[in-house]
């Protein structure tokens, strides 16, 4: 099916561009979760926010086995 693989081909193009994209804003660390360890790329959001991402453009708090350890305590 040629539309598919055309689909799939931009597909990866995008996500290629957006993990260049990353690196050129990001910080790159690995996360501190005892049973993650991934590697992960600090971005500074306009409003002042850090937020860690996977290097292939998810938000890292999503697929992080160790998520609950760094559940933001909402400051009072
Ligand atoms: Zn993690």
């Amino acid at each position: 099916m040629e539309t598919q693989t055309k689909i799939d081909r931009d597909h990866i193009l995008a996500m290629e561009r957006l993990g260049k994209l990353l690196e050129a804003i990001g910080s790159p660390a690995v996360c501190l979760g005892p049973r993650c360890k991934a590697p992960i790329l600090w971005v500074q959001h306009l409003n002042g926010d850090r937020i860690p991402y996977n290097p292939n453009g998810e938000l890292h708090p999503d697929t992080c086995p160790d998520r609950e350890l760094f559940r933001r305590k909402k400051r009072t």
